[in-house]
């Protein structure tokens, strides 16, 4: 038993032992407490290196926070700094307060932002460095990327020859690439036809339109892109034909206006009537007519890879031509000009509520009223090439139907922009409008595609 003198001079002792134990904890703390081992990840956006990759590095340290983080690339003896970043991370005898946990850095690295790279491999090395004691300074922990560097640009040869599209048509161009091609085809200024596999093999081929009001400092280039983003381009046109514009002016009246504009306004839910009749004429004649047309562009991403169609197009056989493609429109309302719109299509005239027959075999992907178009039917043909019938009263086929040359689609009308029942007719290569002139024309048919493809097929039945 002890008595109770004694304990009143065991206390001191106790605390004073509380204290000594708690300066030793605070001493083992700041002398060992250093940070979590950092976790690295390394990734890229191409699948190695060529003319631009963008390397994306990524640090976390979630307990005292990241204190340094490198990231560098080796090729042979040769060590190139990307990236060098220090933090502050969170004192040691601190558990809260401001630290970085986690950290990322993209860099771009390639032939076009690197100095001295060479075709091969290449190592790229994350380094992140944790928080550490006046004891300790634990080792950095790495941790590396090996990419393959590949800088020349795939082999690309052209096979076909004669190639001298005129402003506003169509052409062909077949040719062969080399390995890890992912991309191919013809750009057109700033517009881009994809290439496709010939269906007998032996190479790829591309139908491209030259758009009617192309730059004429636009290029027109064949070129194919490897996985890396290297790219190889072949200016390959002999001859580009201009085109002489053809004008053509359009008096707009009221009563034309009421009737068209009421007729749009009421199918369209995502136009609203506002202002005054010209005001109104004037959003459907160009704003709807700009979304119009890229809702038909759109099609073309679905197109079929394979050709639907044979031979010549035939449209309306009996129908007189009242308008021709590209031709320059200049509208009048009460004697001054209101608009500019260029017409991308064929106008054929007949009697009233005539059949409209498919111009070739395909595949019906719309039909509904589109805005200026009003009833439109759209066929594709494969490989982006598609036609389009405006203005019906009625349709004959549905959306998805497998339809022949020659079978009835609907009947001519006046539904949207027309000022009389006709029918509107337009060819569109993913979703450039073209002249439908050449895809009549059999000779131009046989010369300038198939026998491009090397395809023979039959003529118009
Ligand atoms: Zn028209």
């Amino acid at each position: 038993m002890i008595p109770p003198s004694d304990s009143r001079r065991v206390r001191p002792k106790r605390a004073l032992k509380i204290v000594a134990t708690a300066l030793v904890a605070a001493l083992a703390l700041i002398s060992l407490r250093v940070g979590g081992k950092p976790e690295a990840e390394l990734s890229a956006d191409l699948p190695g290196i060529g003319p631009r990759t963008v390397v994306t590095a990524l640090g976390r340290e979630p307990d005292r926070g990241l204190r340094r983080m490198t990231l560098e690339l080796l090729q042979g003896e040769r060590v190139t700094p990307l990236a060098d970043r220090e933090f502050e991370p969170r004192p040691v005898w601190s558990f809260w307060g401001e630290s970085t946990a986690e950290a990322q850095i993209a860099v771009p690295v390639g032939s076009t932002v690197t100095e001295g790279l060479v075709a091969g491999e290449a190592t790229l090395r994350l380094t992140l460095w944790r928080a550490g004691t006046w004891l300790r300074t634990p080792d950095p922990v790495t941790h590396e990327l090996l990419l393959p560097v590949r800088l020349t640009p795939p082999r690309l040869s052209v096979l076909s020859s004669q190639h001298y599209p005129r402003q506003g048509g169509s052409e062909t161009v077949v040719y062969r690439f080399g390995e890890h091609v992912v991309r191919h085809g013809v750009e057109v200024g700033e517009r881009f036809f994809p290439g496709y596999p010939l269906p007998g093999g032996g190479g790829s081929f591309t139908l491209f339109a030259v758009p009617y009001d192309l730059a004429s400092d636009a290029t027109i280039r064949l070129v194919a892109v490897d996985d890396l983003g290297n790219r190889a381009e072949r200016a390959f046109v002999d001859l580009l034909r201009p085109r002489e514009p053809r004008h053509d002016m359009i008096n707009v009246g009221d009563r034309f206006i009421e009737r068209v504009a009421l007729q749009i306004e009421s199918q369209t839910p995502e136009l609203t009537a506002t202002g005054s009749l010209v005001e109104r004429y004037l959003a459907i004649n160009s704003g709807l007519r700009a979304s119009n047309r890229k809702q038909i562009a759109d099609l073309a991403r679905d197109s079929a890879q394979e050709f639907l169609w044979q031979g010549a197009f035939t449209p309306m056989p009996n129908g007189q031509v009242m308008a021709r493609f590209a031709d320059r429109r200049t509208y009048f309302y009460e004697g001054r000009e209101v608009d500019r719109q260029d017409h991308l299509g064929f106008d054929l005239a007949s009697v009233k509520r005539a059949k409209v027959p498919a111009a070739n075999s395909g595949i019906v992907v719309m039909t509904r009223f589109l805005g200026i178009y009003g009833n439109v039917v759209v066929i594709d043909h494969g490989y982006g090439l598609m036609s389009l019938y405006g203005h019906l009263s009625s349709f004959e086929v549905a959306t998805g139907d497998r339809v022949a040359r020659g079978q009835t689609l609907g009947r001519t009308g006046q539904t949207g922009l027309a000022g009389g029942d006709h029918l509107h007719f337009a060819v569109f290569l993913h979703g450039v409008a073209t002249d439908p002139v050449e895809w009549l024309d059999q000779d131009w048919i046989d010369n300038r595609v198939l026998a491009k493809l090397g395809i023979a097929t039959g003529s118009a039945s």
